[in-house]
């Protein structure tokens, strides 16, 4: 998660190219699976996958608009706060 983090932060300030990250994309659902062991959902594929399956350039990634992708990443943030 570090790595996300570290790309979005990059992205943020315009320093690399927009990445196809699950975070950043429309069919991410962070923590709709809550206290599961495969908490976010992927509505391109309707499946729940965990952290080792978090994508960073998905060939089936579409941007998110703006207010979704700061809703997504706050939860993203608050499940992560010290990485
Ligand atoms: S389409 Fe790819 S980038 Fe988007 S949520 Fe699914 S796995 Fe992640």
């Amino acid at each position: 998660m570090t790595l996300v983090k570290m790309i979005r932060h990059l992205q943020e300030k315009n320093a690399v190219p927009v990445q196809r990250m699950c975070v950043t994309c429309r069919y991410f659902d962070p923590f709709v699976h809550r206290g599961k062991g495969r908490p976010y959902h992927c509505h391109f594929v309707d499946a729940s996958f965990d952290r080792q399956e978090f994508r960073v350039d998905c060939r089936d990634h579409e941007q998110a608009d703006p207010a979704f992708r700061a809703a997504a990443w706050e939860a993203f943030q608050t499940a992560y706060p010290t990485l």
